[in-house]
């Protein structure tokens, strides 16, 4: 059955081109060398988009991002180790939830929704608990949109020594990012999100001498990091056990259309363009972000509902989906949000035309 066609506006599966949806149409073999090239150029090509200095490598794992970061935490934490989340919404939350579920030693610095992490209150976690061993962020929190400071993290996480995981599922290929400049040891993304492919898969760039202690350590056979790492390099490409190939054949497309749009600064910047058509025009018709401007990513904006009891969601998504446009429900616990996403294949012109089909759906006041 045919359905409407609409833009998705939600950050992850999000809206792809014509050109990653055809490479889809051909069945492909999930061991034959031709298929494996192409799982070596795009580890070799994430490795490059991630740190211009060598000294990294890539993996890709089975799955959603979800089982990517619980590959990352539940093989590289050591079974004496202790993480040290910073978590500011519900991804940073999902990481806590993870540990806790592998048995890991957590501890938790929660700077609510709406605030960047506590670099104080970091530095002095750090100085008082000398049993932790690595420190977990996420980089754009999806939940809010907020994006987070990686970068002067990074500092205090390096002074003292210890392994630095950063989530950057929704930012990774949409925003500039330093492995090596900003000392992280592990970056966690995946295929449906600023790379514009399409879900299947996860991937890891990791600092290769930080890979190469995790072997044995992991807490399961399938998400096995190292185990994964170990057979693709073994074997040029190989996943352990079925590889999502059309996926895979999509996400390679994905990166030359990255390539030919210019690469990530200019990817970031028409996001950049996209969220600031966004919040304009949103302001104009009377809406309220839940960020202050400074704290705010290019990637996915949080509005509050609107002042008025004639206002529900359901009914405002039904609208603007029937005028071909699907938005994002609100995640966060302070206060009834929906958040519009500006990433996929979507540029400021039809961010306007979401602008209009928002006017047309006003149907409360
Ligand atoms: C999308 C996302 C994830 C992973 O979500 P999945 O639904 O498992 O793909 C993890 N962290 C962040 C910050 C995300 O945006």
């Amino acid at each position: 059955m045919l359905h409407k066609p609409y833009l998705l506006l939600t950050p992850g599966p999000l809206s792809t081109t014509r050109s990653v949806k055809e490479v889809m149409l051909m069945d492909w073999c999930t061991w034959d060398d031709d298929y494996k090239r192409i799982v070596q150029e795009i580890r070799a090509q994430l490795i490059k988009l991630a740190s211009p200095e060598s000294g990294f490598t890539a993996v890709l794992m089975q799955g959603s991002g979800t089982f990517s970061v619980e590959s990352v935490i539940g093989s590289t934490v050591p079974e004496e180790g202790k993480l040290l989340v910073l978590s500011n919404g519900g991804y940073g939350d999902r990481i806590v939830e993870i540990a806790k579920r592998l048995k890991i030693n957590v501890v938790i610095n929660d700077s609510g929704d709406r605030n960047p992490p506590d670099l104080e209150k970091l530095r002095e976690s750090l100085e008082s608990d000398a049993a932790i061993t690595h420190v977990a962020v996420v980089h754009c929190e999806t939940t809010t949109g907020i994006l987070n400071p990686i970068d002067r993290i990074a500092e205090l996480v390096k002074r003292h020594d210890k392994v630095y995981i950063v989530d950057a599922m929704s930012s990774f290929g949409g925003v500039p990012i330093d492995m090596e400049g900003w000392g992280i040891d592990f970056l966690i993304s995946s295929a449906n999100k600023c790379i514009q492919g399409v879900p299947g898969f996860g991937f890891i760039v990791a600092r290769r001498k930080e890979l190469e202690k995790c072997r044995g350590r992991a807490r399961s056979l399938s998400l096995d990091l190292h185990g994964q790492w170990y057979e693709m390099e073994e074997n040029k490409g190989k996943w352990r056990y079925t590889s999502p190939t059309h996926t895979v054949r999509a996400f390679a497309q994905a990166l030359r259309e990255l390539e030919l749009e210019g690469g990530i600064d200019i990817r970031s910047e028409r996001y950049r363009q996209n969220q600031k058509t966004l919040v304009d025009g949103m302001c104009a018709l009377g809406f309220e972000c839940l960020l202050p401007r400074e704290w705010q990513s290019p990637i996915i904006t949080s509005f509050l509902y609107p002042r008025d009891e004639a206002f529900t969601f359901q009914r405002f998504y039904t609208e603007l989906k029937s005028r071909g446009f699907v938005i994002y429900p609100g995640k966060v616990t302070t206060g009834d949000t929906f958040r519009i996403g500006n990433i996929g294949d979507v540029d400021p012109e039809d961010i306007q035309e979401l602008i209009k089909a928002v006017e047309e759906s006003i149907y409360w006041k």
